[in-house]
């Protein structure tokens, strides 16, 4: 049972850990059942499927964009996402503002930091982040709000492995976090988010341990 799942999830959270939902692939009924036990926040990795979903769902429902978006896909959501997790290029950013602009939102994102040990990841490197954030063209982005850092560890039974690329991101988080007004660390999905909520994570992505296994992998 999908309301059993979240539940028996969210009891387990600290406080300060938010929990998204991750539904794709998982047709509209089921985000209702979880939406009906109380929860608002879900997450998808396709601007289309999210934009099909959204409206067969009610209006109060906090959309995240967790997967790779592509500039031009950017305006279908700009009106309406609460959160866009995964910023991996300055071009995408300064869409995200150009779009933002015209419907005179402010869209919050986080940038994707590339932690995991596989070619496949996307995201920036440390240095590609330190510079996009003090960087001129940035300073002058007014209808962005970059609330911190997402990002995805390798996947891998080693738990030392997923606990240090976590650990990494948290410490990098922190220094940046003197700087910026950073709140967000987007890190861990169903098989590491205990892992990295003890190495500070502040919102995780859960799929598959809330909606079950997924039929086909998008
Ligand atoms: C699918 C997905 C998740 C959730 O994965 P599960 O293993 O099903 O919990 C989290 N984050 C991103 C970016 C995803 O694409």
């Amino acid at each position: 049972m999908i309301s059993e799942q979240l539940q028996e999830i969210k009891s387990s959270l600290p406080s300060h850990v938010t929990l998204i939902a991750v539904s794709k692939t998982h047709p509209a009924e089921k985000i209702d059942e979880a939406y009906k036990t109380g929860h608002r926040d879900f997450g998808e990795n396709k601007v289309q499927e999210l934009l099909s979903k959204k409206d067969l769902l009610p209006a109060d429902v906090q959309w995240h964009l967790i997967g790779h978006l592509q500039t031009n896909k950017v305006k279908y959501i700009v009106p309406f996402v609460h959160l866009i997790h995964a910023v991996d290029s300055m071009k995408l950013l300064s869409e995200i503002n150009k779009q933002a602009k015209k419907t005179d939102r402010v869209v919050n994102c986080l940038l994707q930091v590339y932690i995991a040990k596989e070619e496949t990841k996307f995201g920036m490197d440390f240095t590609e982040v330190e510079s996009l954030l003090s960087s001129q063209e940035f300073s002058e982005m007014k209808n962005i709000q970059v609330k911190g850092l997402m990002g995805m560890a390798t996947n891998t039974f080693d738990e030392n492995i997923v606990r240090n690329e976590f650990r990494s991101l948290k410490v990098f988080f922190e220094t940046l976090k003197t700087k910026l007004a950073f709140d967000t660390l987007s890190m861990g999905m169903s098989s590491d988010y205990k892992i990295a909520i003890q190495e500070g994570s502040t919102m995780i992505r859960v799929g598959s341990a809330i909606f079950g296994e997924r039929d086909y992998d998008l």
